[in-house]
C-alpha cells in the first residue's frame, strides 16, 4: 500500500522494534475507511483509535513487554527467552550459500530447549523481561553475514575452505578476478596459484569460479564462531573465537556455551557481559574451544 511522503515521516518516528506492527495497523485502519493510500490523517486517526497497541502491560505478567512489542496473545504463556535467527540463503536459493541453514537452526534450537535457558534467564532477572535480555544466536550460510552474526551473543558463519590442486591450473586467473579480498595470486610453481591465508575469508567464491579441478573444496564447509556481540545501549561487536569448526564441533562448543553461560552468569547478566567482563581467552578456555583462528 502507498504511503504519502508526511505519513511515512510519522511513521519513521515510531521506534523501529515496533514500527513493522504500526505500519501494518495503520494500513489495516486506512483499508477499514476505504483509503488506497495512507495520509497523515489516517496515522493520527490510527493512533488515537489505539489501534497500533498490543497486549496491555499487566504488572503482574513479567511478559508483558514482550508481548506488547511483538504482540503475543496473553494465553500464550510459553514465551522462549532466546532467538535463533538465520539469513535468508535457504529461502531464496541464494547463490553465495556455502552451508544449509535450516538442519543446523533446527539443532541449535534443539540444543537450546533442552537446556532449561528460558527458565534460567528468568530467574537470573529481575523486573520485566525484554526482548535484549534473550540470549541471541545468528547463523549465516556465507561470510556476507546477512544475519549480522558479529552483533549476537553468538554468532555463527559458514564457511569453505579452498584446496588448490597440483597440475590442475591453467593460470586463467579468473579466482584472481572473482576474489574480493585478493587473497589469490598466480605463480609460476606448482599448484599455479597462491593463497594468502591471512586474506581468506573461506567464502569459496574461487572455487566456483574456477573452470579446472585446480581448487576444490577442504574437508566441506565449516564454520567461523563470533562470541559477545550485542546491539542496545552499549553495543559491542562479537569476537572471532574460532574459524572452520566442523559441524559436530560446533554442536558440542555450542552446548558447552550454553552451560558456562548458566554457571558463570551474574543475575541480569548476558552471555555477551559474560564474554566482556571474563575476555575471550579465558571464555574460550571455559569451553574448551578445540582450537582459536
Ligand atoms: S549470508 Fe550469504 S548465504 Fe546468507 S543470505 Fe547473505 S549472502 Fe546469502
Ligand atoms: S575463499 Fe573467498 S576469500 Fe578465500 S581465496 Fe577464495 S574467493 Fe578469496
Ligand atoms: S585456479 Fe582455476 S581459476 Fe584460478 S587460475 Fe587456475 S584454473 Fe584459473
Amino acid at each position: 500500500m502507498e504511503w504519502e511522503k508526511q505519513s511515512e515521516i510519522l511513521l519513521n518516528r515510531v521506534p523501529f522494534f515496533v514500527r513493522k506492527m504500526v505500519r501494518r495497523k495503520v494500513e489495516e485502519y486506512a483499508v477499514s475507511v476505504g483509503a488506497q493510500t495512507v495520509t497523515q490523517e489516517h496515522v493520527h486517526a490510527a493512533k488515537q483509535k489505539g489501534r497500533p497497541v498490543g497486549p496491555a502491560v499487566d504488572p503482574n505478567d513479567r511478559f508483558s513487554v514482550i508481548r506488547r512489542i511483538e504482540n503475543i496473545p496473553a494465553d500464550q504463556e510459553s514465551i522462549p527467552m532466546y532467538a535463533v535467527e538465520a539469513c535468508q540463503a535457504d529461502g531464496i536459493d541464494c547463490p553465495m550459500s556455502v552451508a544449509e541453514g535450516h538442519r543446523l537452526t533446527e539443532q541449535i534450537h534443539q540444543i537450546l530447549e533442552k537446556s532449561g535457558l528460558t527458565d534460567f534467564i528468568t530467574n537470573s532477572v529481575s523486573g520485566p523481561l525484554l526482548p535484549h535480555h534473550r540470549f541471541k544466536v545468528s547463523i549465516s550460510s556465507c561470510p556476507n553475514s546477512c544475519s549480522q552474526a558479529q552483533i549476537k551473543d553468538v554468532g555463527i558463519i559458514a564457511q569453505l575452505k579452498p584446496k588448490l590442486n597440483n597440475g590442475e591450473c591453467s593460470q586463467c586467473g579468473q579466482c584472481v578476478e572473482a576474489c574480493r579480498e585478493g587473497a589469490i595470486a598466480l605463480q609460476d610453481e606448482d599448484p599455479g596459484i597462491c593463497l594468502d591465508a591471512g586474506q581468506c575469508v573461506y567464502c569459496g567464491v574461487c572455487i566456483r569460479a574456477c573452470p579446472t579441478d585446480a581448487l576444490d573444496e577442504e574437508e566441506g564447509c565449516g564454520y567461523a564462531l563470533y562470541l559477545g556481540g550485542r546491539l542496545g545501549r552499549r553495543p559491542r561487536l562479537g569476537e572471532k573465537a574460532a574459524d572452520l569448526l566442523s559441524t559436530r564441533q560446533l554442536l558440542a562448543v555450542f552446548e558447552r556455551i550454553v552451560s558456562f553461560y548458566t554457571t558463570h552468569a551474574q543475575p541480569g547478566e548476558r552471555f555477551s557481559h559474560v564474554v566482556e567482563r571474563l575476555g575471550l581467552q579465558d571464555v574460550a578456555a571455559g569451553i574448551e574451544l578445540p582450537f582459536r583462528p
